[in-house]
């Protein structure tokens, strides 16, 4: 690719950018009449066309989040958001199901239960077989796309997760020949995207939780989601933690630099100013998608909150977590981001952080994407018959019994706690409201070629 890469000092840029727009809109707000006035006027602007929202448009919708949530304008934006989802996806809409690999993590991330000094934790890391067998028991129950994420495991990076990608293309694409395949782990280099792609990456997903540097390396004081991994994904030396946080940034672009989809976004409500930090995600995908404009697939929008973690004894939630009302306000900035993007741009995620009513809502506003079934424990698809898991699917185990695994052992491990509802439960409440799965693949914006590593196979 000879486009420039976008310079380091925008990625610096993004937050305080963000955070004076946002409140340069709320000092200036007015009255609720004026400001619902002129909500009305940049719905009508937006659905008019097809490009997305200024910087000062969008903040002006963040103000109904809590500075004045004012309910018939709130309404507004999310029938306009309807509006706009109906026009660019139709009633389809594309399932994902996660699949944790490992769940030993070198980094410290003070909201996670897989952080590093969580010593309570049960811990595991699952084989090739083991990814076979579930991409098997997933893709027949319907999936087209297949997240593969864990914790920061430089050594699973290492030594499985060229073959891990392999396998679940390969098995998963004798099933459907749509299924598409993510990755969630610690960010990496163009080069390694690159030679992912030809093992059957399609999409790299990157959480940034938080563009405010500050407070990123307060909630990530280390491992390599703080110090970054160099070429050779050994860890970096330990320093002021502004190469990790860079790196974070830039995942995104390096992903799609090496022709991937990628996946932005920030925890909701780890920032005081919550409202800033998702102008920045926005800020972020705006840039990108014009700086890329000729390669790009649409961004995935991920809506990550802080939710509590299964060793009680050792979650922050009480003490850090500032006050955000997330279930109440996910379905309004699911469909602010989708407002804020041009057309057919972005595929807001719509997760099992919040109650499956209010993940359904938001999927009929908003997200044409959205993740079903999740457990987050690697091997936790293989105890869904009941049967317990043998000791072999497991590469590595820590803190469980010897011997075959029950799932309630398995999921003892998740990485926090989450809804949990069968695939079929949420696809028959999709139908309740009009919508039918359809492959995320049929809502690309350019043709994805077939693999070397599924073509190899056939
Ligand atoms: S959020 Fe990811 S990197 Fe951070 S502790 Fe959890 S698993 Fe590790």
């Amino acid at each position: 690719m000879h486009v420039q890469e976008i310079p380091t000092s925008f990625y610096r840029s993004i937050y305080q950018t963000s955070e004076n727009v946002y409140l340069s809109r709320s000092a200036e707000a007015g009255s609720g009449e004026e400001l619902t006035g002129r909500i009305d006027d940049i719905l009508d602007r937006r659905l008019a066309t097809t490009g997305g929202l200024s910087l000062s448009d969008a903040a002006e919708l963040l103000l109904l989040v809590r500075e004045h949530p004012l309910p018939e304008a709130r309404k507004a934006v999310k029938d306009a958001a309807r509006a706009l989802r109906h026009r660019t996806f139709g009633h389809g809409v594309a399932t994902m199901v996660p699949i944790e690999v490992t769940s030993f993590c070198s980094s410290t991330c003070r909201f996670c239960g897989w952080r590093a000094d969580n010593k309570a934790m049960a811990r595991m890391a699952i084989t090739g077989a083991a990814i076979r067998e579930q991409a098997k028991v997933l893709a027949a129950k319907g999936f087209s796309h297949f997240e593969i994420a864990g914790g920061d495991d430089l050594k699973f990076l290492k030594d499985n997760l060229a073959e891990l990608i392999r396998g679940l293309k390969q098995e998963t694409s004798a099933v459907n020949p749509d299924a598409r395949v993510s990755l969630c782990l610690v960010p990496m280099h163009q080069e390694h995207y690159e030679a992912l792609r030809d093992d059957g990456l399609d999409c790299v997903l990157t959480w940034q939780e938080t563009y405010k540097e500050d407070l990123y390396n307060h909630h990530i004081p280390a491992g390599p989601k703080a110090w970054g991994i160099d070429h050779d994904l050994r860890l970096q030396k330990k320093n002021d933690n502004s190469v990790g946080w860079l790196h974070r940034m830039q995942s995104q672009e390096l992903a799609i630099r090496a022709g991937l989809q990628a996946g932005l976004g920030t925890m909701i409500g780890l920032a005081e100013i919550a409202e800033a930090d998702i102008l920045s995600v926005i800020m972020h995908g705006q840039k990108l998608i014009e700086h890329y404009a000729d390669t790009i697939q649409p961004l995935i929008i991920g809506m990550p909150a802080w939710n509590a973690i299964p060793t009680e004894e050792t979650d922050r939630r009480a003490t850090e977590r500032p006050p955000f009302e997330v279930e109440q306000n996910f379905e309004l900035l699911s469909a602010i981001y989708l407002l804020a993007f041009p057309d057919n741009h972005a595929w807001v995620f719509a997760n099992g952080r919040v109650n499956p009513t209010v993940q359904t809502d938001c999927v009929e506003t908003a997200s044409f994407f959205t993740s079903t079934l999740v457990q987050i424990a690697p091997g936790a698809y293989l105890g869904l018959d009941g049967n317990k898991v043998p000791r072999d699917m497991f590469d590595r185990v820590r803190g469980l019994p010897d011997g075959a695994l029950s799932r309630d052992e398995i999921l003892s491990g998740e990485q926090f706690v989450h809804y949990l509802d069968s695939h079929e439960n949420f696809v028959a409440g999709f139908e309740a409201r009009g919508m039918n799965v359809i492959p995320d693949r049929a809502k690309l914006l350019h043709a994805d070629p077939p693999h070397p590593a599924v073509v190899a196979a056939e």
